[in-house]
């Protein structure tokens, strides 16, 4: 049995009930498969995918929390520090109440990759809670973020382990576990990403993964004689990531028409209404209901009535909510409808049936942990600009989100031709990212 197949059923035997994690794993190990088989006897002496596919620490504990009812209430909290060698762990918290173990190790093991591929000095993490704080008081969010943070300060640090936000985890909850750790340690430090701008936090950082999804989009397109102009854009999701990329689309020429929450999702023939969105979901953090009865040009579609984002004709499809919501019958309409390129601005939103399918239509597809990681690059900007005291423009941080996303499609184009995979990017981003973190692993010996 060859090394990769190997490892990956040591993954799904020691790992059970965890499919998430598995789908990851799988992708990865399969694309990585031309490169592991020809330094095989190296990695295996090395137990090389055995340590990569391996957290290097997992954090389990409770967070017990008084509801305003004054009722005790417990959640699970995790953080996963997957791998550390070319840097601190970094990676985000999720709050919703769908978190596991499994989702944990999942988004951890592809942070790994995403943040190799910035280029930066950033090691992979992930973290969260079954907490949901949708229909919460602001003062219970702070009664759970203080929670979670007493227990989970001990073991990060702006040199360690710098978490960040992701799905439930907005600047209201950063400030709050900002706060909790600040008080617990004493420490005014970068230990968390994402902070408001009084405090330490950097601009562009919330526009930073939508906007660096269309930088990536862009190049991508421009590389294969394509362009974003005038082109129809279907995005699902109706939270930070969606919300910038469908500004961002506006910015480059794009029309976007569609976006969606956990209930229903939205069609807009006039294209989105980005200051109403923000209205809707930033300020009243408000149903999808609410944009339609303010615009006559949308129509609101409950979930579940057979139809999705992805059965509106577009040109070009951006996933920005969440994993696995894209199928294959998804990608069979989309490529009927002449759709062309998919970049994902949430973690594996797309099955891996339906990547494939994509992928063989010859529709150009862009993998998440190299189309999403402008939101941790410019996490790192933060980090940056926190060590040496400073703040930088808008404009400075923007640009050098370009520039990253840039150079992260080109690294992956580049990786992908040379292991004779040209225009597949999903290998590409694998090999890339990957290869870096193997020679840093290497380089430090059996740890
Ligand atoms: P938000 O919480 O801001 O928004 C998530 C959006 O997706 C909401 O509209 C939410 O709807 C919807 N959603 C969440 N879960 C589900 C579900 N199970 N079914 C249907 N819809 C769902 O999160 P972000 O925008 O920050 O994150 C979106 C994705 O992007 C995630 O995969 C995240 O890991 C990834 N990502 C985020 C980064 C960031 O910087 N924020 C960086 C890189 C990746 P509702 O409001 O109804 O829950």
């Amino acid at each position: 049995m060859s090394y990769v197949d190997e490892v990956f059923d040591l993954v799904v035997a020691k790992n059970p009930a965890q499919p998430e994690f598995h789908q990851a794993v799988k992708e990865v190990l399969e694309s990585l498969r031309v490169v592991i088989e020809a330094n095989e006897e190296k990695y295996r002496r090395d137990a090389l995918l055995e340590r990569l596919v391996t957290p290097e620490r997992q954090l389990l504990f409770r967070v017990p929390w008084v509801d305003d009812k004054g009722q005790v209430q417990v959640n699970n909290g995790f953080r996963v520090q997957f791998n550390s060698a070319i840097g601190p762990y970094k990676g985000g918290l999720r709050l919703h109440p769908s978190v596991n173990l499994g989702i944990i190790k999942f988004l951890g093991f592809e942070q790994i990759f995403k943040n190799s591929l910035t280029g930066l000095p950033i090691g992979g993490g992930k973290g969260g809670s079954d907490f949901d704080p949708k229909g919460k008081s602001d003062r219970e969010v702070m009664a759970f973020c203080q929670s979670f943070i007493t227990e989970l300060y001990k073991y990060i640090g702006a040199d360690t382990d710098v978490p960040a936000g992701d799905i439930g985890t907005g600047a209201r909850e950063i400030g709050y576990m900002y706060g909790q750790y600040k008080r617990l340690t004493g420490l005014y430090e970068g230990v968390l990403t994402g902070k408001g701008l009084s405090y330490g936090g950097s601009l562009a950082r919330t526009e930073a993964t939508g906007y660096g999804l269309l930088y990536l989009t862009e190049e991508m397109l421009k590389c294969n004689g394509k362009d974003i102009k005038g082109k129809t854009i279907a995005v699902s999701g109706a939270g930070n990531v969606a919300i910038y990329a469908i500004q961002k689309a506006w910015q480059l020429g794009g029309k976007p028409v569609t976006c969606s929450d956990s209930t229903g999702w939205i069609y807009d023939s006039e294209g989105i209404d980005v200051a109403l969105l923000k209205e809707v979901k930033e300020v009243r953090r408000a149903r999808l209901t609410e944009y339609a009865a303010a615009r006559s040009s949308a129509r609101y579609h409950e979930c579940g009535e057979g139809s999705n984002v992805w059965t509106v004709k577009c040109d070009i499809a951006l996933p920005c909510a969440t994993q696995n919501e894209l199928h294959l019958e998804d990608a069979k309409t989309l490529v009927a409808n002449g759709c062309f390129a998919v970049a994902e601005g949430a973690n594996m939103p797309t099955t891996m049936e339906a990547t494939e399918y994509l992928q063989g239509s010859g529709v150009l597809f862009c993998p998440g942990k190299a189309s999403n990681a402008g939101g941790v690059a410019t996490s790192a900007l933060e980090m940056s600009q926190n060590s040496e005291r400073l703040s930088w423009t808008f404009e400075e941080v923007d640009s050098k989100l370009k520039g990253i996303m840039v150079n992260i499609f080109h690294n992956l184009d580049d990786a992908a031709k040379k292991y004779g995979m040209e225009g597949n990017y999903v290998a590409g981003a694998n090999i890339a990212g990957f290869l870096k973190v193997a020679e840093a692993m290497t380089a430090q010996g059996v740890v």
